[in-house]
C-alpha cells in the first residue's frame, strides 16, 4: 500500500517548493504533473503538442489524458513508498480516478494551501521574471485563477466530507510552513 498525500492550491500558493522539500525528507515520490507536462512540451511529444497552448493560456488539459499520465507514473517503483500529488488532482473527475486506487494508492492527507490573491500575484509574475515561465503572465494569471475558483476549489468539500483536509497557511517564510505541514508525517 502506497499512501498519497495531496497538496492543493492555488498557483503561486508554494506547493512545488513544499512538496520537494517533504517529498526528500520523507522519503516519498514528487510528482508534479505540472512539471511534466512542461517535459511533454520541451521534448515535443504527441502529448506535449495537445498541452502546449492549453498550458499558455492557463487552461486546463484535459481529464483523460492527465489521468492517463497520473496513473503511468504511479506505476513507477519509486513510488512505492508513497507519493506527493502536486497539482492533481485539479477536478472532480480527477479526484474520482484516485478512488478507483484506493486499495493500492489509499489518499492519506490533503493539505490546502491558503494564500491572498494579492500576494499569488507578486510570487507568481515574480517567478516569471526569474524562471521564463511561459503561463506566469498577467493574462494567463487571471485564467488560472477563474480555473482554480470553478473547477479545483470543489475538491476541498470533497476532501472535506473524507476528513482528510488539513489547512496550511502558506504565507510567511518557508521553513515555518514546511515545519507546519512536516508535522503531519511525523505523527
Ligand atoms: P502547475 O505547474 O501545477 O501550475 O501546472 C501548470 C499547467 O499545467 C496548468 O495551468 C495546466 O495547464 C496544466 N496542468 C497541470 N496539472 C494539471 C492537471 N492535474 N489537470 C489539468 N491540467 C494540468
Amino acid at each position: 500500500m502506497s499512501e498519497l498525500n495531496i497538496f492543493l492550491g492555488p498557483p503561486g500558493a508554494g506547493k512545488g517548493t513544499q512538496a520537494l522539500k517533504i517529498a526528500t525528507e520523507f522519503g516519498l515520490a514528487h510528482i508534479s504533473t505540472g512539471d511534466m507536462l512542461r517535459e511533454h512540451v520541451s521534448s515535443g511529444t504527441e502529448l506535449g503538442n495537445i498541452a502546449k497552448s492549453l498550458l499558455d493560456e492557463g487552461k486546463l488539459v484535459p481529464d483523460e489524458l492527465v489521468i492517463k499520465m497520473l496513473l503511468e507514473r504511479l506505476n513507477i517503483e519509486d513510488c512505492k513508498n508513497g507519493a506527493i500529488l502536486d497539482g492533481f488532482p485539479r477536478t472532480l473527475p480527477q479526484a474520482k480516478s484516485l478512488e478507483s486506487l484506493d486499495k493500492e494508492f489509499p489518499v492519506a492527507r490533503v493539505f490546502v494551501f491558503e494564500v491572498n490573491e494579492d500576494e499569488l500575484v507578486k510570487r507568481i509574475l515574480l517567478r516569471g521574471e526569474m524562471t521564463g515561465r511561459s503561463d506566469d503572465t498577467k493574462d494567463s494569471i487571471k485564467v488560472r485563477f477563474e480555473v482554480y475558483k470553478q473547477d479545483t476549489q470543489p475538491l476541498v468539500d470533497f476532501y472535506n466530507e473524507k476528513n482528510l483536509v488539513n489547512v496550511i497557511d502558506a504565507v510567511g517564510e518557508v521553513e515555518d510552513i514546511y515545519n507546519s505541514i512536516s508535522r503531519y508525517f511525523k505523527l
